[in-house]
């Protein structure tokens, strides 16, 4: 009768797991959740969240490379330079920010040619 009976609560205990807020960003001091960790705000592998990348991404290049193309007025992420794909402690993450605004760029450009 109960064979199929699954323990009730179960799948409610993993996601509350996922819910509590046990990561601390290491620049803003605000707390995160695994889900979060999942969503991409938080990143585990420099222990910092989106909403400070996106800070630093924001600020001049002079006070800060992170998220930008390099160009050559100004410093940012360059895939030929060992410095922006080795040593680098945000590379991961810088990486996918310049390819995230690169590509924000391209698609706002091909949309104003197709009007
Ligand atoms: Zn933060």
């Amino acid at each position: 009768m109960a064979a199929a009976e699954t323990v009730p609560g179960e799948s409610m205990v993993k996601e509350s797991e996922m819910d509590i807020k046990i990561l601390e960003c290491v620049e803003c001091k605000g707390l995160f959740s695994l889900n979060d960790v999942q969503a991409r705000l938080f990143f585990v592998d420099t222990v910092t969240c989106r909403g400070c990348y996106e800070k630093f991404q924001a600020m001049n290049s002079f006070v800060s490379c992170f998220g930008k193309p390099r160009s050559l007025h100004y410093a940012g992420y360059s895939a030929t330079d060992p410095r922006c794909t080795l040593y680098c402690q945000d590379r991961k993450v810088c990486r996918q920010f310049v390819i995230q605004k690169l590509k924000a760029e391209k698609q706002s450009k091909s949309g104003k040619e197709s009007e």
